[in-house]
């Protein structure tokens, strides 16, 4: 009987829980005649496999290499076992392992057949705002702690129907061992609270809402949203106001592709990440179709994302005969910079002077998880902000680490462990500035912990000395080591560890953006580096200018003007837009604290460059959101032929650090005088930008004996014109150049640099 059969165990790490993997299992185990099961535990799926020896070859093959479209098979791990027989294959429930760890899956958003179903009204869960299956559904957010199984889950609330049980334990059905299903008799349910309360149902009252102009709280997969009609200039105004946003951009959630590309002009690469499982927001240049002003002031761009929820598709309508808003602003439900609300009492309180009405539902999310934001230059896509559909998805090390975590930047924070070959980035948490957000971080931190498996020995941290998040790593060290890493290794480290970088390599990073602590106390951000993950040296960087005052000067770009024509010699002419927009008394305070160097610190930073720029020829003075006037200095830029015409910077050694120091001075004098002889903004802007990506390529090719691959990170990078004239005059120069795809350039990808940087050493 036993001739020429084997039994073997097969454990199976990686991202395999919580993505149809054992209903996969006992499908292909089924079809191949074999006969065991197949559990998760915290080390993984743990199968067990009995039949003939060219089943099992096969049944391993297919695991391999075709493993359910949302696992990531990490390893496979067989050991051969003896015979014992049996009939059948049996899905166990889970038990605790004692060594390895299973990786649990992102948010997905609904499913092509969960869709289907909701608008059939033959479906017994037609209109059921919570159908999900084993493709679909919240994952991270409802996972309490690892295995995920249902009772780790906030499902656990919901004991399933008898039919609902049946279908999960039907070996047949989509919904087979899906931890998420229920249905209108047994799943979680919706509440409104606002006007019409009495008289309708949750949904219509909502939409009633939505249609009169009404702002309504909604609350998803990571928390709540502030949704209005996009089209209403007064409903979008009004949210804008009490939201207190300024003149930040809304994104817009849309039901459908077609709706999306009416707003914004995709390629094929934004077209699949608008209807990816991830289902971020993509911003793109507006293609045309109108939104309110207010959604986006001032911004070319527009950020859109699909509807990814079956409740959001049932706040769109599902029949054609009842349409309402097609086009809702989705906001992150909070208050100014603080973090996502997620839980009722909380989105009551802190959302009560905002929303006019409340779409509630009984689903707990355990972790916020705000919305990804995403761009696509040239066809390339560039992470702005990973978080839903993302976190937890491990990134792969070049070299293994030990059990360490790091704690990122304190502006866009995320955090990040990692142990052996893989880090895990936590969620967007926010700045650090207010005890709402340090307590996120402190939540997003355990929970990265709980859901990963990882208990850190070691913590890495920005080299910043005021930094709250380096302030929170050494409070609860306890005993463990913290290692400092500085701002621009770890973003320089952060993409070459995203493209495989060996350590044994090196790069020519450039690093730019606003802020970042330097290792002479300067503020830097406008790097030329020669990187490798345990090591950095400074070649070049622009040339110091005073920050009078800080962030008054990061909030008054015309500040930041002024203080690059003081360093450049050029003269304040009050023609000047940026000196014509200096109140008289602030321009002689400034004058003094320029001359006497009273409450200024040195900047390298591009991000302010740009800012000076922007002020400097009118485009803008003040800011009231990050980067505002960089983004609408290459927002006139774009699209301009300066046919080769260009600023140029100057480019000198200091003989005190042998770097290279990037003069802006003849920049600022070339601009204006271009201003004065009547040269258009959007030209100037655009022989700014020029100037920029042309002194890049002449910083590296005067250190091209070092490494022939370059590097670009840091938020100014998010800048589209910049990035795609950039990379193209590197790739002229025979460069190879490498960027960020898996985590954003911004501070939000600082946390994964750090690990490079600080298991490297
Ligand atoms: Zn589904
Ligand atoms: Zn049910
Ligand atoms: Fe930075």
């Amino acid at each position: 009987m036993s001739a020429g059969r084997v039994r073997r165990r097969l454990v199976i790490t990686g991202l395999v829980q919580g993505v149809g993997f054992r209903p996969f299992v006992y499908a292909t185990a089924a079809e191949l005649a074999l006969t065991g099961g197949v559990r998760n535990d915290s080390s993984g799926v743990v199968i067990e496999i009995e039949g003939t020896a060219s089943a099992a070859a096969e049944f391993s093959d297919r695991v391999r290499h075709r493993p359910p479209a949302l696992a990531v098979v990490e390893d496979i791990v067989e050991t051969p076992l003896r015979l014992r027989g049996g009939t059948g294959f049996t899905i166990d429930d889970s038990t605790h392992g004692t060594h390895g760890r299973t990786l649990v899956s992102p948010d997905v958003a609904i499913c092509a057949d969960c869709r289907a179903e909701l608008r059939d009204p033959a479906d017994r869960r037609h209109r059921h705002p919570f159908i999900s299956c084993t493709n679909c559904g919240p994952r991270f957010t409802i996972v309490e702690r690892m295995p995920y199984d249902r009772t780790n889950t906030s499902m656990a609330d919901f004991p399933m129907c008898p039919r609902c049980a049946a279908e999960y334990s039907d070996p047949g059905d989509r919904r087979f061992h899906a931890q998420t299903v229920s249905c209108h008799d047994c799943g979680p349910v919706i509440s409104y609270d606002g006007p019409d309360a009495e008289d309708r149902d949750p949904l219509t009252a909502a939409r009633a809402l939505l249609d009169r102009g009404g702002i309504l709280a909604v609350k998803g997969i990571g928390g709540y949203h502030l949704a209005c009609d996009a089209n209403n200039e007064r409903a979008v105004a009004t949210l804008r106001r009490r939201k207190r946003r300024g003149d930040k951009p809304f994104a817009v959630m849309v039901a459908g592709l077609e709706t999306a590309r009416g707003l914004v002009a995709t390629d094929a690469a934004a077209d699949r990440l608008l209807c990816s499982p991830h289902a971020p927001i993509v911003i793109g240049p507006r293609s045309g179709a109108p939104v309110a002003a207010s959604v986006a002031p001032g911004n070319p761009d527009l950020g859109v994302m699909l509807a990814y929820t079956p409740l959001h598709l049932l706040l769109f309508g599902l029949e054609e005969d009842h349409p309402g808003p097609q086009e809702l602003v989705m906001t992150s439900g909070n208050l100014g910079g603080e973090p996502i609300c997620y839980q009722p009492e909380q989105a009551r309180e802190r959302l009560a002077q905002i929303a006019d009405g409340f779409l509630d539902h009984d689903r707990r999310i355990v972790v916020p998880c705000d919305d990804s934001v995403l761009r696509v230059v040239d066809g390339a896509t560039m992470p702005i902000r990973r978080s839903r559909g993302y976190a937890p998805m491990p990134l792969v090390l070049p070299a293994p680490a030990p059990p360490m975590m790091a704690t990122g930047a304190d502006l866009k924070n995320t955090c990040a462990v990692a142990h052996g070959r893989y880090a895990w980035l936590s969620q967007h948490i926010g700045d650090m500035d207010d005890l709402a957000t340090l307590n996120a971080f402190d939540a997003a931190e355990r929970h990265l912990e709980a859901v990963t498996g990882v208990t850190p020995e070691l913590l890495a941290v920005d080299a910043h000395p005021g930094y709250r998040s380096a302030a929170w790593a050494r409070r609860t060290a306890a005993g463990r080591e913290v290692r400092s890493v500085h701002h621009h290794h770890a973003h320089v480290a952060a993409v070459m560890g995203e493209h495989g970088i060996d350590p044994s390599e090196s790069v020519l990073g450039i690093a730019f953006d606003g802020t970042g602590y330097g290792t002479d106390r300067a503020i830097w951000g406008g790097e030329i580096m020669h990187c490798r993950y345990k090591s950095c040296q400074r070649l070049a960087h622009l040339s110091y200018v005073p920050l009078a005052g800080g962030d008054v000067s990061v909030t008054r770009p015309y500040r930041m003007a002024l203080a690059h024509l003081w360093s450049a010699g050029i003269e304040w002419s009050p023609r000047l837009p940026a000196v014509a927009a200096c109140p008289e008394s602030e321009r002689r305070a400034l004058a003094h604290q320029l001359d006497t160097g009273l409450g200024c610190v040195p900047t390298s930073s591009m991000g302010r460059l740009f800012d000076a720029i922007s002020a400097l020829i009118g485009i803008r003075q003040i800011i009231d959101y990050e980067a505002q006037a960089a983004i609408e200095l290459e927002s006139v830029s774009r699209g301009i032929d300066c046919a080769g015409e260009h600023y140029r910077f100057g480019l000198a050694t200091d003989n005190d650090t042998p770097a290279t120091v990037i003069d802006p001075a003849p920049v600022l004098g070339a601009a204006v005088a271009d201003l004065g002889a009547g040269v258009a903004p959007g030209t100037i802007g655009a022989r700014f930008h020029v100037a920029v990506a042309a002194m890049v390529r002449d910083c590296v090719l005067r250190f091209a004996e070092l490494s022939d691959t370059v590097a670009l990170t840091g938020g100014v990078f998010q800048n589209a014109l910049l990035f795609g004239m950039t990379r193209k005059l590197l790739a002229d120069a025979g460069f190879e150049v490498i960027a960020h795809r898996l985590v954003p350039p911004n501070d939000g990808g600082v946390a994964f640099g750090q690990l490079l940087v600080a298991s490297s050493g």
